[in-house]
């Protein structure tokens, strides 16, 4: 018997949680597709945000569910609007890496109020997205934590 508490035990066990072993795919869009076709993205890849990329497929911005239904409410024809011009962009974009601690991002996703961040690999040119961590993926480790026998 080791004689910690269970919120010590917790700490500890919160500290194993790493992205890497948690994100998902991104689902990405191209910065000159239309508002149009994010929507249509979004839908038939059942996400609740895209990551927007440039020409290099380095991350430019963020659409979420609510940037697309504002764009949506106004009389602009959403065929001829680009995503550029709604979506939150870079240096703006909170984001992590696959050896950040899972609370960590926790953390910002609380700070920010917002559902996800990309998971980013830094390069000389920018930042190159290969994952995502969302609410669900938070949620998934935290039930995760209930089954461990330790
Ligand atoms: P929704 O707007 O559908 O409720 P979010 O809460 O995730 O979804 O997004 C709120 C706002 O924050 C949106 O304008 C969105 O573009 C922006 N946002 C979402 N994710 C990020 C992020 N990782 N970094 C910076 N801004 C973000």
């Amino acid at each position: 018997y080791t004689g910690k508490s269970g919120s010590q035990l917790l700490t500890e066990n919160l500290k194993k949680l790493y992205v890497k072993d948690y994100q998902s795919l991104p689902v990405v869009v191209n910065d000159n597709v239309s508002v149009y076709d994010a929507i249509c993205h979004m839908f038939l890849e059942d996400v609740g945000t895209l990551f927007v990329v440039d020409q290099n497929a380095l991350l430019a911005g963020v659409l979420s569910r609510k940037d697309l239904l504002r764009a949506s409410i106004g009389q602009q024809d959403l065929t001829n609007l680009p995503v550029n011009v709604i979506m939150t962009r870079m240096p703006n974009v909170t984001y992590c890496e696959k050896d950040d601690l899972l609370v960590s991002v926790a953390t910002k996703l609380i700070d920010k109020q917002i559902d996800s961040l990309p998971v980013v690999r830094k390069t000389e040119q920018g930042y190159e997205v290969f994952g995502r961590i969302t609410k669900t993926n938070i949620t998934k480790a935290f039930v995760s934590l209930s089954k461990d026998e330790s």
